[in-house]
């Protein structure tokens, strides 16, 4: 039988409770059971596609195209399992389907309530993986005590209930802070947030304690006695350096034969230690270069969390310590703030603020011959400068870009016109490319067809192609020969711009070819 973990979390938000989830996940996948996750928002937006990255950071787009919590792309990095809209859940999309059901009459005249219809619609999102994996690790956003939130832990709760103790069990993630002037660690927040969840009916098998100091041996039997929570159930996670070595900091501390024991999990193989060796050799590296990612978002770093990922994995892979410089392309000086970078990233984005800036940086790149990576947005920009190159277009107003009248060379999907509602508006996901031989594109990947995930309504328009190939700008993959997909200068050392997004399908070992690509072009550009 399938086994799941519930993963909560307390006393304060961002605590690494995906982080942690993900490692448990990680730490049960390296004993050879199939793991996979689950992630429940307590918001109501149907998803976060609409929400500003100001709010919540990227979005993370997922194979078969829904729009998901970055959260998804820490395990899908983890676990290098692929993503699906079965992954992720808010209690937006959890009420619109029990809403339709009620419009559609399938309640048969009873009173539709939170208990049980909404709290029955969640129970059946924990387990779509049940059938194919051994554990499913459910995350459930937000914090302990928060109103919003509360369904879930109800519908957890009644979960538990249901499959029996033996076969869920509940990690509850919390804050130990150190009150600097006491010279002391603090237990009491983890006790109230402990109270808080046993109030609403969920007890803590596992305690993740986050701090920034080591818990003393008495410390853990404190909160032991006071939690009631075995004091072998009481894990430190102090910071690391790298989210990735959080694994082995867990355990080292035994949790996976805690988890192991408490779900009568049977392992089938023992963790050959590989992943670890990978972390440990990589987060020391030897080199070290710096790579300007140009996007109008560059005080918020999660709103490129899977581009900076990607670099992260790419230079562990190399034995190099990418450094990023995040350059504003509204407020910044351009080309000046990108002076000694040895590669530059212009990601994806929507909206035409910043995107002169992000023209300026495209023709620096391309007149200094910096290694170049452009996503979506990122390649269209690219197109653009191709443009001016072309025909001294300087002028040209970028409000054009994005307005109702587009940019000449950047056009409107067709497909897209005639969709009017919001959400739902893109074309998203998962779409073959396929490469031409002699390029930069094909000499990454080292293969004809590729399959990477969209998010976008604008695409290269193919009335120009020629006579953008005459300023050097080849297009070096196409989906069905229609619609560009790559560009690329040949006379570059490393020049490669993608209408797609590469950087949700990275991971420790498996870099992703174009980011890896880039990272040894920095090498040999320093
Ligand atoms: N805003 C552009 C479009 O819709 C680019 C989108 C993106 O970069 N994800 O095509």
């Amino acid at each position: 039988m399938s086994k799941f973990i519930f993963v909560t979390g307390g006393v304060v938000s961002s605590l690494g409770k995906g982080i942690s989830g993900a490692s448990i996940a990680k730490l049960l996948q390296l004993r050879g059971l199939k793991v996979n996750m689950v992630k429940c928002d307590p918001y109501i937006n149907i998803d976060p596609g609409t929400l500003s990255p100001y709010q919540h950071g990227e979005v993370y787009v997922t194979k078969d195209g829904a729009e998901a919590d970055l959260d998804l792309g820490t395990y899908e990095r983890f676990l290098g399992v692929e993503m699906t809209r079965h992954n992720t859940n808010t209690s937006g999309a959890i009420y619109q389907t029990v809403i339709n059901r009620e419009r559609k009459g399938e309640y048969n005249g009873t009173t539709v309530q939170v208990i049980p219809h909404i709290t029955n619609e969640i129970k059946a999102r924990f387990t779509p993986f049940e059938k194919d994996y051994d554990v499913t690790v459910i995350e459930i956003g937000g914090t302990v005590g928060d109103m919003e939130s509360l369904p879930f832990i109800e519908a957890a709760r009644q979960f538990k209930l249901e499959r029996g103790w033996a076969n869920v069990m509940c990690v509850h993630a919390t804050l130990i802070p150190y009150i600097a002037s006491a010279g002391e660690l603090k237990t009491k927040p983890t006790q109230h947030s402990v109270t808080k969840l046993r109030e609403i009916g969920l007890e803590p098998d596992v305690l993740i304690c986050r701090s920034e100091r080591t818990l003393p041996q008495s410390m853990k039997s404190k909160i032991s006695l006071f939690c009631s929570v075995p004091v072998e159930a009481v894990i430190e996670a102090k910071d690391v350096p790298s989210i990735y070595l959080l694994p082995e900091n867990f355990e080292r501390q035994n949790l996976t034969d805690l988890i192991i024991k408490r779900l009568n999990l049977k392992p089938k193989t023992k963790n050959d230690g590989k992943w670890f060796d990978f972390v440990k050799k990589a987060i020391k590296p030897n080199k070290e270069i710096t790579i300007a990612i140009a996007g109008k978002y560059a005080e918020l770093h999660d709103a490129y969390k899977s581009v900076a990922e990607s670099l992260n994995l790419a230079g562990m892979s190399n034995d190099v310590s990418v450094k990023i410089k995040y350059v504003n392309t509204q407020t910044d000086n351009i080309p000046s703030s990108l002076n000694g970078v040895q590669g530059i990233i212009v990601p994806g984005g929507f909206g035409k603020r910043g995107v002169e800036g992000k023209i300026e940086a495209i023709k620096y790149a391309r007149e200094n011959k910096i290694p170049f990576l452009g996503i979506c947005l990122g390649m269209q920009c690219t197109v653009i400068e191709a443009a001016r190159n072309l025909a001294g277009l300087k002028g040209a107003n970028s409000a054009e870009f994005e307005a109702k009248t587009p940019y000449p060379v950047i056009t409107m999907m067709k497909e897209q016109k005639e969709v009017k509602m919001l959400g739902g508006t893109m074309r998203l996901g998962n779409y073959l490319c396929e490469l031409e031989k002699d390029s930069l594109a094909y000499k990454l990947y080292k293969q004809e067809n590729i399959e990477e995930r969209h998010r976008h309504r604008y695409e290269y328009n193919t009335e120009f192609v020629e006579k953008l190939e005459s300023v050097g700008l080849h297009i070096t993959g196409w989906h069905k020969h229609t619609l560009p997909e790559i560009v690329e200068y040949k006379d570059h050392p490393f020049f490669v711009a993608v209408q797609f997004h590469p950087e949700f399908k990275s991971s420790p070992m498996n870099p992703h070819p174009l980011f890896d690509g880039l990272v040894k072009a920095g090498l040999r550009a320093k």
